[in-house]
């Protein structure tokens, strides 16, 4: 499967923040949001073809190489790389997550997928992390990818799927209050899910942007009852590659 890269750090988003992690992050993606943080795996794919055993071998070496987050690990808790995230782009798009899951599994790391909730495979995964596009992640006048991006950001049957099948968190990227909104009905569609599942995150890569959404943002969370999602690892690293 295309790999974008492969790196550790740790994991700034949701119920495992501050967990040392391998990350994979393949390459490719189904939709196009116009905010994508990671637009090389989207907009703009990068990366060569690597087979599991390539990936395999890349992820076990990490656990002797230390990365920067090392400095920011709070004293006294355990650097072990134990757990790894498969992220994007969108993992589900590679039928080679199977094999590369089950292997991992034998291994005994944990298993993070990081998905949109638009494609199934039977993988092998500890916590399933979908993150559900809401209308406003279309890119407006982008041609053909608005059109393919609207069809399908939204599949109920593949969503109903991971939430049957899988430990779960849902994590939605929120620009605007509108946003909110749509998260209720998305969640009502999906009832009952626990707001204790929900994460909402502020969209922005910015320090000032993500502060000026925060304020409104962290409120709103308290009333509802949802985790509030800071987006630690730009706190931590800023918003470059590889981190
Ligand atoms: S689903 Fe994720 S990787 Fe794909 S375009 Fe949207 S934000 Fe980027």
């Amino acid at each position: 499967m295309r790999i974008a890269e492969i790196y550790s750090s740790l994991q700034g988003e949701g119920r495992l923040t501050g967990v040392p992690s391998a990350l994979v992050r393949t390459s490719g993606c189904n939709l196009r949001c116009w905010f994508c943080d990671t637009p090389f795996t989207s907009w703009r794919p990068e990366g060569e073809d690597q087979d599991v055993s390539e990936i395999l071998s890349v992820v076990e070496n990490l656990k002797t190489t230390p990365g920067p987050w090392l400095a920011k690990m709070p004293a006294g808790e355990s650097a072990t790389l134990q757990h790894v995230i498969l992220t994007g782009g969108e993992p589900m798009l590679h039928a080679e997550l199977i094999p590369l899951t089950e292997q991992f599994r034998q291994r005994g790391w944990h298993i993070t997928i990081e998905t949109s909730g638009t494609l199934y495979l039977p993988v092998i995964c500890d916590l399933m992390s979908i993150s559900p596009k809401l209308a406003s992640s279309t890119p407006i006048n982008a041609g053909a990818w608005t059109t393919r991006h609207e069809r399908d950001r939204n599949e109920p049957a593949v969503i109903r799927r991971l939430l049957e099948e899988y430990d779960y968190q849902l994590k939605f990227v929120i620009d605007s209050e509108t946003d909110c909104t749509d998260v209720e009905n998305w969640l009502r569609e999906f009832a009952p899910i626990p707001p204790d599942r929900v994460w909402l995150m502020p969209q922005g890569v910015e320090p000032g942007e993500l502060a000026q959404r925060s304020a409104w943002l962290i409120p709103y969370c308290e009333r509802q009852g949802f985790h509030f999602c800071p987006r630690k690892h730009i706190e931590w690293f800023g918003p470059g590659r590889g981190t």
